[in-house]
């Protein structure tokens, strides 16, 4: 590690560490980022994980908060190789007897092909995807704030407090629109009974309609390894193999950044911290965790529906009541025998991922945190459901529970992949109530980790506000809350 001074440290390359080390070098300053693994990227890379020519992501896939942030907005990463991909149709829920609903783009198609519930749906969702870009300035920050948009924050708010499975009752008649809802709001790792839950289901609803749900050409190692050309484009520097367990391992800067969770930083900065502070973290909850299984496959997956066959993103659980069921098991500490599944297959649309006319396929199921159990067969029963016949067209298959997802990114403890549980309170406390929970008891060192608000997903916006409060408070630079292009 090069031991030379510097304006700014950040530790951990994920997307929110390279959103914090750029927007720091935007305002001038000497960023050097020092990285454990051997490749950039955290959460966002790829690689082949079972067979030559097939690239798999191995965390995220679908990115439709990076395509919404409103800091990736200004970095214009086209000029850096990013090209995103939207496939036909964003979201397909298949059902039983070769049924599925879909989230479509355009809000009138959607309208249309939801029958009964179509005003319904849209009635719900127009406001905020006729917004979207404020919406997504105001909730991507910490809760504590001014806001920019008081009517409309008050309108989402309303709207987005209750239990996913309630609101789905009260708005839809529809079984078919209810398992739709109910699915996408699963992506929360909430029960579906558990206040708030229902504010995912708006989110990711409205950010599918307003700016789709793309995937990155390449993999999602794309997005990072743009985020990591404009950065060095401004003279930032990035180390990799470099960990760091201690703060006295760091070369002297004003200014450090951690892109770790809030349980290791705890530990590496221990000596240095108050106990109040270090109980404070201590007592952060963690979420549930994740299985995941990737696919290498000799032909597409034969789904019943055929509209799965242009989705990028399918949801399989079945209907509100199965996924919920699946949900409320895994918050209860066990592990569901129908378990609901997020899947992805970027290679139908995206030709760089496989060999000839093969393909990949991504899934995950949520398990308890720190689960040691194979969801493999039960996974393959899931996806045989709505695709028969899938099992045959397996050439090769790689697993990651717990322990393989955080061996190959410290950030995921025991499984989890969004930094800490984000229910009401740890969505205020996140994770310390405070308008600026960046900060830390020691000067000039921050969190920048989706432990950080507005937590977990590909969007930068934990590293644009840890950075932004680390200039004004070190460097007496003031940048708006909502970024601008530079
Ligand atoms: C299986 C899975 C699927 C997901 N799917 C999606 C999806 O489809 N869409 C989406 O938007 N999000 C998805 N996510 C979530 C997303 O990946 C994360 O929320 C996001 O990457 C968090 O970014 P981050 O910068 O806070 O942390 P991370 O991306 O986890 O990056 C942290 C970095 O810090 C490094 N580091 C940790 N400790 C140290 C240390 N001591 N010294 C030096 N470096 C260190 C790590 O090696 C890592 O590179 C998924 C995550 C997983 C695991």
């Amino acid at each position: 590690m090069s031991t030379i001074a510097t304006d700014a440290i950040v530790v951990g390359s994920g997307p929110n560490g390279l959103a914090a080390a750029i927007t720091l070098a935007r305002a001038g300053y000497a960023v050097r980022v020092l990285e454990a693994n051997a490749t950039i990227g955290g959460g966002a890379r790829s690689a082949e994980l079972t067979l030559p020519g097939f690239v798999h992501d191995i965390c995220s896939a679908i990115h439709p908060l990076a395509l919404g942030s409103p800091f990736f907005q200004t970095l214009s990463l086209e000029r850096y190789g990013l090209e995103w991909i939207q496939p036909p149709i964003p979201l397909a829920h298949p059902l039983d007897h070769g049924d599925a609903v879909c989230l479509r783009r355009d809000l009138q198609e959607k309208n249309e092909s939801l029958g009964n519930d179509g005003e319904a749906w849209c009635g719900l969702m127009q406001p905020f995807v006729r917004n979207w870009e404020k919406l997504a300035a105001e909730f991507l920050q910490p809760m504590l704030h001014l806001p920019h948009h008081p009517m409309m924050l008050a309108r989402f708010g309303l709207a987005a407090l209750p239990p996913a499975a309630a609101l789905a009752k009260f708005c839809f008649r529809d079984e078919r629109t209810r398992a739709l809802f109910a699915g996408i709001a699963a992506h929360s790792f909430l029960p579906l009974e558990a206040p708030v839950s229902a504010g995912f289901g708006l989110v990711l609803g409205a950010a599918g309609h307003a700016v789709g749900w793309p995937l990155p050409r390449g993999g999602a190692q794309s997005i990072s390894a743009a985020l990591a050309a404009y950065l060095r484009a401004l003279g930032g520097e990035i180390e990799i193999n470099c960990r760091i367990e201690n703060l006295a391992q760091l070369p002297p800067s004003r200014v450090v950044l951690f892109d770790t969770t809030c349980w290791q930083f705890a530990v590496i900065a221990a000596d240095k911290l108050p106990d109040r502070y270090r109980q404070r973290l201590a007592r952060f909850r963690h979420a549930p965790a994740v299985f995941k299984i990737d696919y290498a496959l000799s032909e597409p997956v034969p789904w019943r529906a055929t509209e799965c066959r242009s989705a990028g993103t399918l949801h399989l659980g079945g209907t509100l009541e199965e996924i919920a069921a699946s949900e409320r098991q895994v918050a209860r500490g066990r592990h569901p025998e129908q378990p609901f599944l997020l899947v992805a297959q970027q290679s139908l649309f995206d030709q760089t991922r496989a060999p000839g006319n093969q393909h990949t396929l991504w899934a995950y199921c949520h398990v308890p945190h720190g689960s040691v159990r194979d969801m493999t067969e039960a996974i393959e029963r899931q996806i045989e459901r709505f695709a028969p016949g899938f099992r045959d067209c397996v050439l090769a298959h790689h697993t990651a529970g717990a322990s393989v997802l955080e061996r190959s990114n410290s950030n995921l403890i025991g499984g989890d992949i969004n930094g800490g549980a984000a229910d009401l309170w740890q969505l205020i406390a996140r994770p310390i109530v405070s308008p600026a929970p960046y900060r830390t008891p020691i000067r000039g060192v921050y969190l920048c980790s989706s432990s950080t608000p507005p937590g977990g997903g590909v969007h930068g916006m934990c590293g644009y506000h840890a950075a932004r409060t680390a200039l004004r408070d070190i460097f007496g630079q003031r940048l708006p809350a909502a970024p601008v292009a530079t």
